[in-house]
């Protein structure tokens, strides 16, 4: 090849945020209208991407459409900065986005994209959590037509989905659903708020940052804006609750690593075949650490 050959200027490079400013506006405007009609699935032409679906498109072209070169990003799966979705994702955005900060702290982040976890750390009003979403309907279950789903959406008649809980009540004594739970927003519309854990769920009531939800293969946008209420389906006499993590005496078990016991734990089983409980949220669990270490250090 040619060394001395360039690509003219505009073929040599994608424009910023790899999708074209059509695609962008049409996302920002889709995104406008979720938040104007908090929990409804905003139906929006998702854009091929340079990924399969399935891993994070939806969210990936909402954070490209909103994401500046004044942002910090943080991009998240399972709570971890560094599993390979995670890498793959933000290594892409900063391909694509020349001048945006990456970050692994929580605090610093205008922007963060998550898959399966809502960050341990509060979060405030300057900061927007962006959600990767498979199945944005949690009317799915019960039926299968997109056009009936509709109606039941409109008239909030979720009554099908509480007979689906009840059901569960009556086998197995609780409401066994571990991700994905049916949350009301604003006191209408149901949403499914991607694979995140029941103890997320609390997590989105009344945040203080604006939560977006995009479901790439499904082309839907739906949102929980900020100070709203996000409440668990649940019945009069079978409150909602979340995973408890105690052990066999009924104790909370803590953070192998930071002690802490008031995170989401991952469990696994270290070398000798004992099982390990340890902090999703690996900036939450990091950063208490290193707090840990400087209070010893003061008191030495
Ligand atoms: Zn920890």
């Amino acid at each position: 090849m040619n060394s001395s050959y360039e690509l003219p200027q505009d073929e040599a490079a994608y424009s910023f945020g790899f999708l074209d400013e059509y695609a962008k506006r049409e996302v920002r405007r889709t995104v406008l209208k979720a938040i104007c009609i908090p929990g409804y699935q905003t139906p929006y032409a998702s854009r091929e991407m340079p990924m399969g679906r399935g891993f994070g498109t939806g969210g990936l072209q909402l954070t490209l459409s909103l994401i500046g070169p004044d942002d910090t990003l943080k991009v998240i799966d399972q709570g971890s900065d560094d599993s390979v979705n995670a890498v793959n994702l933000r290594q892409f955005v900063e391909l694509t986005c020349p001048g945006v900060d990456t970050t692994e702290s929580t605090r610093e982040a205008t922007l963060i994209q998550s898959r399966h976890r809502v960050p341990e750390t509060t979060l405030t009003e300057a900061q927007v959590l962006v959600l990767q979403v498979p199945y944005p309907d949690p009317l799915v279950v019960v039926e299968p037509s997109e056009a009936k789903r509709k109606i039941m959406h409109g008239e909030g008649d979720y009554s099908r989905l509480l007979t689906k809980l009840y059901e569960d009540i009556v086998k197995f004594d609780e409401i066994t659903i571990s991700h994905r739970y049916p949350t009301r927003i604003n006191g209408h519309y149901v949403i499914d708020p991607s694979p995140i854990p029941r103890y997320d769920v609390p997590g989105l009531h009344q945040s203080a940052a604006l939560i977006l939800l995009g479901a790439g293969r499904e082309k839907k946008i739906y949102a929980v804006p900020p100070y709203t209420d996000a409440v668990p389906l649940a019945f009069d006499d079978v409150p909602f609750r979340t995973e408890d993590f105690r052990d066999r005496k009924g104790q909370r078990i803590a953070c192998a690593r930071c002690g802490s016991t008031e995170s989401f734990l991952d469990e696994f089983t270290d070398d000798r075949g004992r099982k390990v409980h340890q902090c999703s949220d690996s900036d939450y669990c990091n950063e208490r650490l290193s707090t840990q270490a400087f209070a010893g250090e003061m008191g030495a």
